[in-house]
C-alpha cells in the first residue's frame, strides 16, 4: 500500500489535500475516506495513491469508508471534465455526484474549557456589568453556555442549542475565545436500511390453508415478498418458519427502498403503435444504441406528436438487450402517474430519483442502480451522474429546460454533461424537445447531432389556431388597462356553455406584484433584494420571490409615510378572483408555487382538471408544460411577454418557448384547440412565429441577432459575478478584478464590466458582474482560471466570487 493518498474534499477550495495512511488501511480511487479538515471531519474521495512525502506535515486518514470505489473510472472522468468545464471544486462536484451524505452521520459536541471556566468564576464575582460592549443578549447566551457545560462532562451540539437556545455563531465565538471546545466525532453510518424479503423457490408436496395462503401471495407478488407484508397477513407467524424449513421459501436481505408489492399488471399506458415519423425516430435511436459508438440526436417534434412513447421504447429495447438507459427530465414533468406509468413498462428495474425524496431513499435508490436492480434510471437534473454500468442510452427530455442548469456550485448543466457521459461511455444521447434550445438546434444544422424530426401530432391532430390581441389597441378602445380582453371573456364564456375546458396562463404569481406610493414615488422593496414585494391576499401579506422575505401589508409608506400606497397589476390570484367575478358558475382551480406545495397537490389538479371536475384552471408557467389533458380546447395567455422586457439576451428565446408550450395545450383531444395570446408586443419576432408555429423561422432570426451580438451559440460565455453583503466590499473586487481584465491580455475574450447586476441586491448581497465573451472555450477557462487565482492572491474570498460558465441567467 502506498503512504499517502489525496482526497477531494467538499470544501470550496480548488486542491486535493494530501493523508498519510495508517497501517492496516485500504483506501481505494474512487473511494471515501473519513478525514481531519481544520477543526472537522469531513467525508472525500480519493483521488490518487502515492508515495511522495509531502513538505509540510500530514495528517493521518481516519477511517476508509468504501473497500471498493463508489465512483468507478468513468464517473471520477466525468467529475474531472465537470470541475474543469465548470471551473469548480473537484471535491465539490463529486459530492454533488454521489448522494450518499445519509450515510454520514455528522456528530458535533462541546466541553467547557479552562478559560470558560475563569470567566465563569470572574462573571460570578464581579457582575455582569463590566462586558459592557456585546448586546447584554449576547453575554446573557454565553453565560447560559458556560453554566450548562460547566456541570457535564461532553454534550452534543443539538442538546446543547435546545438546551441554552443559542445560535450557532455564539458558540462558533466562544471557540475562537477558547473558553469551550469543539469537538468532531462523524463517523459513517450503518450503510443502507435492509429488509427481510421471502423468496418463492417453488411449492411441492402438501400445504395447508395457512401454508397456500402464504404462497399464493408471494405468487400474485412475481415470487418476492418482504417479511413484514407476510406478517401482515392473517396467518400464524410460524407458517412461514415452517416453509423456510421445508425449502420451500427463502429468506433473504435485501436494501429497503423499493416498493415491490402492488405492482399491479394494467395494461400500458402507452401503446406502441407508431405512425411513421415515429417508427423512423425510434429505429435511428435502436440503430445507433446498436452501433455502440458515441452519437448525438435531437428529437425535434412539435407539441402532442408522441415524443415520450419513442423515448420509453427506445429504452426498453435497451433494457431487452441487458444494458442501461437514463431519462432526465425537468422536475415538473415527473408527476406519479408517470412514475407508475414507468413502474409499469419496466416493473422493479426502474428507478426514480425526485426531489421529494429523502437523503435515505435516495442513498436506497443509488444503491439499487450501483448493484445493477435496476438499470433504467428516470430522474431530474442529478440523475445524469446515476451509478449504472454498460450504459446505452441517456435522454433528456425538454433539453432546453433551465432547470436543468445548477444554480449553485457547481453549476453544471445536466443537458451538456449528459453528452458528455454519453461521450465517455461510447453511448447514444437523444434531446428531444418541441422548442429546441438555440444551441442544440445550431448542433443539429451542423451535423454534430442528428436531426429527428416528428413534424405531426399524433393521429393527424392539427396544432392549435393562434389569434393575437394587441393589448395597446385594446386600452384605447375600452379606456381602460384590461387583464382580460373582450375577445377572450367571449371565447372563456363559449367554451364553458359548450363544456368544454380552457387554461388561461399568466407567469407571475400573487395578487399584485407592485406596491407604489403616489406621494414620493417609491415602490415597496424587500429588505434583502432590490426587489418589489408582492401582495398575496389570501396569505395575507407581502412576500420577496427571490428570498422569501416576508413583511406585513403596509398601510402608509415606508419611505415618506403617505397613506397614498396602490396595489398595481395583477398575478395569478388576482387573476382567479377576476375569473370567479366574471364565470361564476365556472369550477376553477389554480396551479402556482402557492397552491401547490408537493407533488401531490399538483398531481390532484391536473386529475381534477384531467376528470373534469374543473372548467378552467389558471396558473404560472407550471401550467404549460407537457401535460396531457384532452378536454382543453381553449389556452388564453395573459401577459406571456412581460419576460421581452428584460435585459438577457435569452428573453426572446425564453418567451417564444413558454408560449408555444402553453399553446401545445390546446387541442390534445378530439376538438382542436385555440389560444388567445393578448400581448403588448404585437411586433415581436417571438410573439409572431410562436403564433405561427413557425420554429425555423424564429431560430433564423434569433440566430442573426446572436451572430451579431456575439452571443452563444456564436461565443463561449461565462458570467462572473462578485458578490458582498457589504457594498464597500463589492465595488472594491469587482473593481480590483476588472484592472485585472485590463491590463491582462486576452485575445478573441471581450469582457463587460464590471456593472452592476440587473438584480443589484439578492439575498443580502449587492452584485456586481461581468460578462465574458469568447470565440474559443480554452481561451475563455484559460483567462477564467488566472482571473481566480488572481483573486485569491488579492485575498477576495472564492466563495464571492462565482464564475457561471455557460450562464443560463444574466440577472
Ligand atoms: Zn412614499
Ligand atoms: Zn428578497
Amino acid at each position: 500500500m502506498p503512504d499517502f493518498c489525496d482526497v477531494a474534499l467538499p470544501v470550496p477550495l480548488d486542491t486535493a489535500f494530501t493523508y498519510a495512511i495508517a497501517d492496516g488501511m485500504q483506501p481505494v480511487i474512487g473511494g471515501r475516506v473519513l478525514v481531519p479538515f481544520r477543526q472537522q471531519r469531513l467525508s472525500g474521495i480519493v483521488v490518487n495513491l502515492h508515495d511522495h512525502k509531502p513538505k509540510v506535515q500530514t495528517k493521518k486518514l481516519i477511517e476508509v469508508l468504501d473497500p471498493e470505489p463508489v465512483l468507478d473510472p468513468s464517473l471520477m472522468r466525468l467529475g474531472k471534465w465537470i470541475a474543469d468545464y465548470y471551473l469548480a471544486p473537484l471535491g465539490e462536484v463529486l459530492r454533488t455526484m454521489l448522494p450518499l451524505g445519509a450515510e454520514f452521520k455528522r456528530m458535533i459536541s462541546y466541553r467547557i474549557a479552562e478559560a470558560g471556566h475563569l470567566a465563569l468564576h470572574e462573571a460570578g464575582m464581579s457582575g455582569s456589568s463590566s462586558r459592557s460592549r456585546k448586546t447584554p443578549d449576547d453575554q446573557l447566551a454565553e453565560f447560559r453556555v458556560l453554566d450548562y457545560l460547566s456541570e457535564r462532562d461532553e454534550v452534543k451540539e443539538e442538546s446543547l442549542r435546545a438546551a441554552t437556545r443559542v445560535s450557532k455563531s455564539v458558540l462558533t465565538g466562544m471557540v475562537r475565545k477558547k473558553w469551550i471546545v469543539r469537538e468532531d466525532h462523524s463517523s459513517a453510518r450503518d450503510a443502507a436500511r435492509v429488509v427481510k424479503v421471502a423468496v418463492l423457490r417453488g411449492a411441492e408436496g402438501k400445504l395447508n390453508a395457512n401454508q397456500r395462503t402464504l404462497i399464493d401471495t408471494l405468487a400474485a407478488a412475481g415470487g418476492k415478498v418482504p417479511v413484514e407484508t407476510l406478517h401482515a397477513l392473517e396467518v400464524p407467524r410460524t407458517t412461514l418458519g415452517t416453509l423456510v424449513k421445508r425449502g420451500i421459501v427463502l429468506m433473504v436481505e435485501e436494501p429497503a427502498g423499493f416498493t415491490m408489492s402492488a405492482l399491479k399488471a394494467r395494461p400500458s399506458p402507452f401503446d406502441f403503435q407508431f405512425n411513421r415519423a415515429q417508427q423512423e425516430a425510434l429505429q435511428r435511436i435502436q440503430e445507433s444504441v446498436n452501433a455502440r459508438k458515441f452519437s448525438g440526436m435531437l428529437l425535434h417534434g412539435v407539441t402532442g406528436s408522441g415524443k415520450t412513447a419513442v423515448y420509453l421504447a427506445g429504452m426498453r429495447s435497451v433494457l431487452d438487450a441487458g444494458r442501461s438507459a437514463i431519462l432526465l427530465v425537468p422536475e415538473i414533468g415527473l408527476t406519479p402517474a408517470v412514475a407508475a406509468d414507468l413502474r409499469q413498462i419496466f416493473g422493479d428495474r426502474v428507478a426514480i430519483l425526485h426531489s421529494a425524496l429523502s437523503d435515505q431513499e435516495r442513498a436506497e435508490q443509488w444503491h439499487r442502480i450501483k448493484r445493477g436492480d435496476a438499470r433504467m434510471v428516470v430522474g431530474t437534473r442529478s440523475a445524469v451522474f446515476a451509478p449504472v454500468s454498460d450504459l446505452a442510452l441517456v435522454i433528456v427530455d425538454e433539453e432546453q429546460d433551465s432547470s436543468y442548469k445548477q444554480e449553485e456550485t457547481p453549476r453544471y448543466h445536466a443537458r451538456d454533461v449528459a453528452v458528455m457521459r454519453a461521450k465517455m461511455a461510447n453511448a447514444v444521447v437523444v434531446l428531444g424537445s418541441a422548442t429546441p434550445s438555440l444551441e442544440s438546434y445550431f448542433n443539429a444544422r451542423k451535423n454534430k447531432y442528428t436531426l429527428l424530426e416528428l413534424p405531426d401530432r399524433v393521429e393527424q391532430r392539427p396544432l392549435p389556431e393562434v389569434e393575437i390581441i394587441d393589448m395597446r389597441q385594446e386600452f384605447q378602445e375600452t379606456g381602460q388597462e384590461q387583464v382580460i380582453s373582450r375577445r377572450l371573456a367571449q371565447e372563456i364564456r363559449e367554451r364553458l356553455d359548450g363544456k368544454e375546458q380552457v387554461m388561461v396562463l399568466l407567469n407571475r404569481r400573487g395578487y399584485s406584484p407592485l406596491v407604489l406610493c403616489r406621494t414620493c414615488g417609491k415602490v415597496l422593496e424587500c429588505k434583502n433584494c432590490a426587489i418589489a414585494l408582492t401582495h398575496h391576499k389570501r396569505s395575507h401579506r407581502m412576500e420577496c420571490h427571490y428570498c422569501g422575505y416576508v413583511a406585513a401589508i403596509p398601510k402608509a409608506c415606508v419611505h415618506c409615510d403617505s397613506e397614498y400606497v396602490y396595489f398595481l397589476g395583477t398575478g395569478s390570484e388576482k387573476l382567479e378572483e377576476l375569473l370567479h367575478g366574471m364565470f361564476p358558475q365556472a369550477r376553477i382551480g389554480r396551479l402556482d408555487r402557492d397552491t401547490v406545495r408537493g407533488r401531490e397537490d399538483f398531481e390532484r389538479a391536473l386529475n381534477a382538471l384531467n376528470e373534469g371536475e374543473l372548467d378552467l384552471l389558471v396558473g404560472t408557467q407550471m401550467i404549460a408544460k407537457g401535460h396531457d389533458i384532452h378536454g382543453v380546447t381553449l389556452v388564453g395567455v395573459v401577459g406571456a411577454d412581460a419576460a421581452l422586457g428584460f435585459p438577457d439576451f435569452r428573453a426572446a428565446e425564453r418567451t417564444f418557448q413558454l408560449l408555444t408550450q402553453v399553446a401545445g395545450r390546446a387541442g390534445r383531444g378530439q376538438t382542436p384547440g385555440k389560444v388567445i395570446l393578448q400581448t403588448y408586443f404585437q411586433e415581436h419576432y417571438a410573439v409572431h412565429y410562436a403564433a405561427t408555429h413557425d420554429f425555423s423561422g424564429f431560430y433564423d432570426k434569433e440566430l442573426r441577432f446572436r451572430s451579431w451580438m456575439h452571443y452563444p451559440p456564436y461565443s463561449a460565455l461565462a458570467n462572473v459575478l462578485v458578490r458582498s453583503d457589504k457594498l464597500d466590499e463589492t465595488l472594491e473586487w469587482s473593481g480590483v478584478l476588472g484592472k485585472w481584465f485590463e491590463k491582462t491580455r486576452h485575445e478573441g475574450t471581450r469582457v463587460l464590466g464590471p456593472a452592476a447586476a440587473p438584480i443589484v441586491r439578492l439575498k443580502r448581497d449587492y452584485r456586481y458582474h461581468f460578462v465574458l465573451k469568447s470565440s474559443s472555450r480554452e481561451k475563455l477557462n484559460a483567462l477564467l482560471r488566472s482571473m481566480l487565482a488572481y483573486a485569491s492572491q488579492q485575498k477576495i474570498p472564492r466563495t464571492q466570487v462565482i464564475v457561471d460558465v455557460d450562464a443560463v441567467w444574466l440577472m
